[in-house]
């Protein structure tokens, strides 16, 4: 072997992938890591989505969300390509693992009849597109450190994802969790991010939308009050707005969302991520 073909061989890529998951259920999100001395960056294709890999302490990481009414399926398949230092890249073919979330059903939401509008099918598909538009978008700053922290101070009631039947007879899916409160009570940002949305959504009614970075956001819903801006950059822990009924609501609650590359996941499943830093 001469000494050139000795460099060639030594000088293939050096790149390292891992994945923090074996499956990935309905409705949540998985971590993948790369890295490597020859690493640039990276993207990962898969479910019809593109997850670009963003640089933590050592490599990077991408978050993987899969939609919640996505099939059971044992082998989507998922494509990484690594982009390296030379300007060339490496592809690599490989299988998602696609689990059932196991959400359950919940019977008799009994919305008051001045907000029966509210259940019509085309609200509810604008109101959907309008939110999933804005969750759809990818910041590369990552505003947030460290983990995510509910909120409120409150035992939550009706979880994510359950299949839920009102009374006209229709079922929709829950996109976020709802926490136990009364009117009036302080909801602090879960993480730092810059807010996106600030205002009134039919069924959301008043809510705040903060863009944490990296695709992640949040949202805070049916609030009495909203205490910030659109463009505003609020830090975890501080009051955003206060609790209360507006919307497609059947009392004071809070509904919280988490959105991750424009697929909704459950939030609770979201705050015991280990996430990147
Ligand atoms: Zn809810």
């Amino acid at each position: 072997m001469t000494l050139l073909g000795a460099a060639r061989i030594s000088a293939q890529p050096q790149i390292l992938l891992s994945f923090d998951y074996e499956y990935i259920r309905q409705g949540m999100a998985g971590v993948v890591n790369l890295s490597g001395a020859d690493v640039l960056g990276g993207v990962i294709e898969t479910l019809d989505r593109t997850y670009p890999f963003f640089p933590v302490t050592n490599g990077f990481a991408s978050l993987v969300s899969v939609p919640l009414n996505q099939k059971i399926k044992k082998d989507y398949p998922l494509s990484v390509t690594v982009y390296l230092k030379d300007g060339s890249s490496v592809k690599s073919e490989g299988v998602l693992r696609v689990e059932s979330g196991e959400y359950i059903r919940e019977s008799n939401f009994v919305i008051p009849k001045d907000r029966m509008y509210l259940l019509d099918p085309e609200i509810q598909q604008n109101e959907d597109l309008r939110l999933t538009s804005i969750y759809s978008v990818v910041t590369p700053t990552r505003f947030w450190e460290g983990r995510f922290a509910t909120p409120v101070n409150a035992a939550t009631t009706s979880p994510f994802g359950s299949v839920r039947s009102y009374n006209d007879g229709s079922t929709r899916r829950h996109t976020g969790v709802d926490f136990r409160v009364t009117t009036g009570i302080p909801i602090s940002a879960a993480a730092t991010g810059r807010v996106v949305f600030a205002r009134g959504l039919d069924i959301h009614g008043y809510n705040v939308i903060i863009d944490h970075g990296w695709g992640v956001f949040t949202n805070y819903s049916h609030l009495s009050q909203i205490f910030v801006v659109p463009g505003q950059v609020v830090l975890q822990g501080e009051i955003i707005g206060l609790t209360g009924n507006t919307g497609r609501s059947t009392g004071p609650h809070l509904h919280f969302e988490v959105a991750v590359n424009g697929n909704w996941v459950s939030p609770i499943e979201f705050l015991k991520l280990k996430m990147p830093t």
